[in-house]
């Protein structure tokens, strides 16, 4: 390690240990005080320093990461090369010299949901298509979002095979009924049966250790790579996306975010105010302008619903709010699932996709799409999000574990017992310093402490394209 490396690395211990101290000494002092004594005023000056300190940390962590011995150039790098691998196995999955006599599997586009929904489910598919070296057959024409079908906006998923030739198709099931089925047709991933080890939030095992080492969300980066592959624009969504992007004024740094409401508001999610999602930008920009003092505040706004734009403009005047009004016009329950709309759509999902930050609800298939194809773009965007509700997951996903590296003892019926070594099936993080799971042996729910676990990262053995070149 440099000099620069081991002087950041001593920092970091020094800083944190003085935060212990600091904290340790100030809250056994608010024991001894008596009930008179003005504690709101002396829990705020504690707040403040314990932001001091956290900010501290904050900046000597961002130094190790990106400056210190090149570390965020080489991260850069060995996304690019590793995600250039798998579009290369892609292309080659997906354009068989002989289409009769490749395997193939069939996906319709069909599935009664919105469009970060059925991208998904079509996602799904080509993950599967690509653990069974199967080239993927898109069926999608009569698409909700446009009668033209998906080729009205991106490239064809493949230039040598595109349809079933009219060979029958037998439907997934057990491996010995399909392995010799030439069209293998896939079911909406809820009805899947058998399920699968292929299924997110697994990554495939020759790639993995690269992968972990770089990225932070492995099975995010993977399923990027998918949905990179999937919505690569055609000419004229090409064309459109650059125009649209110079034409609202898009330049970063500026952070994305994704307000859903209308149909999602109380059946699906909560309600979040503007002003909560405001609070994590204010924070993202008052980091960015230690370094960069003068910076512009800038947001990308996409939202369903056509009244937040204002709201923002009229409240926070000093920030920049770019946003597609043609998405207020066309957004919303009625004309949603039009020609007009799958335009707003990719635009916001492709713009929120190049911000620098995402602020949204991952409750939303729109933001975790957006933040899937983000991870593709950088080194290792995997925490450049807050979310207001969910953490990050795939839709249909396999069980998501976390292992427990300490004990934890239950201190009231809210939270559960754990050992070291103990799975713990994953239900969501309160952000609060306590994550919510269930006990994989006693089926217990509850809370434990975050730090007290790390999670378990599944990887699979998947086909290795000795044909591709690395
Ligand atoms: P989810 O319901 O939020 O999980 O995501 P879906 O993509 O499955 O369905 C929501 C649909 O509402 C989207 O596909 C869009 O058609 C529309 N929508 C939601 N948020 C936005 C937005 O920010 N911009 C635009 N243009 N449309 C949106």
């Amino acid at each position: 390690p440099s000099q620069e490396h081991e002087v950041t690395r001593r920092e970091l211990e020094r800083v944190s240990t003085e935060f212990w101290l600091f904290i340790r000494s100030e809250l056994n002092k608010l024991k001894t005080r008596t009930v008179e004594s003005n504690v709101v005023k002396i829990v705020n000056e504690i707040l403040g320093d314990s932001n001091g300190y956290q900010k501290t940390l904050k900046n000597h962590f961002y130094e190790l990461e990106n400056k210190v011995d090149g570390a965020g150039a080489w991260r850069y790098k060995e996304s690019q090369k590793l995600g250039d691998l798998v579009q290369r196995r892609l292309t080659y999955l997906q354009n068989p010299k002989n289409c009769e006599s490749a395997k193939k599997m069939l996906c319709n586009l069909g599935k009664g949901c919105g469009y970060g929904c059925q991208l998904h489910h079509v996602t799904y598919c080509l993950i599967m298509a690509y653990a069974t070296q199967r080239t993927l057959i898109l069926q999608s024409s009569g698409w909700r979002y446009s009668v033209k079908g998906w080729e009205f906006v991106f490239e064809p998923l493949s230039k040598t095979c595109t349809t079933t030739m009219g060979q029958t198709s037998v439907r997934w099931g057990p491996h010995d009924q399909i392995k010799d089925a030439l069209v293998v047709e896939m079911p909406i991933v809820d009805s899947l049966v058998p399920r699968s080890n292929y299924l997110p939030l697994s990554v495939p095992e020759d790639l993995a250790d690269r992968l972990i080492r770089f990225h932070g969300d492995p099975s995010a980066w993977w399923i990027g790579q998918f949905v990179t592959y999937l919505t690569r624009p055609n000419q004229f969504l090409k064309e459109d996306l650059e125009t649209s992007q110079s034409k609202l004024g898009f330049e970063n740094p500026i952070v994305g975010v994704h307000v859903r409401r209308t149909d999602k508001v109380g059946m699906e999610a909560q309600f979040h105010t503007l002003e909560e999602y405001m609070t994590y930008v204010d924070e993202w920009f008052d980091f960015y302008a230690q370094r960069h003092p003068n910076v512009q505040r800038r947001v990308y706004l996409a939202s369903d619903d056509p009244s937040v734009l204002s709201e923002a403009t009229k409240n926070y005047p000093h920030y920049i709010f770019v946003s597609d009004n043609e998405v207020s016009k066309t957004a919303g329950l009625s004309s949603r699932y039009s020609d007009a709309s799958l335009r707003g759509i990719i635009l916001d999902t492709h713009l929120l996709s190049l911000c620098d930050y995402l602020v949204c609800t991952f409750s939303s298939q729109v933001c975790r799409v957006a933040y899937e194809i983000m991870q593709t773009r950088h080194g290792d965007a995997s925490r450049w999000f807050k979310s207001l509700d969910d953490i990050y997951y795939f839709g249909g996903q396999n069980g998501h574990q976390w292992r427990m590296v300490q004990p934890h003892e239950a201190r009231n019926g809210d939270e559960i017992s754990l050992d070291e070594g103990d799975l713990v099936g994953i239900a969501g993080n309160h952000w609060n310093g306590y994550s919510k799971g269930k006990h994989i042996r006693t089926q217990k729910s509850g809370l434990f402490p975050s730090y007290k676990a790390v999670d378990k990262i599944e990887r699979v053995k998947m086909p290795t394209y000795p044909e591709v070149p690395d």
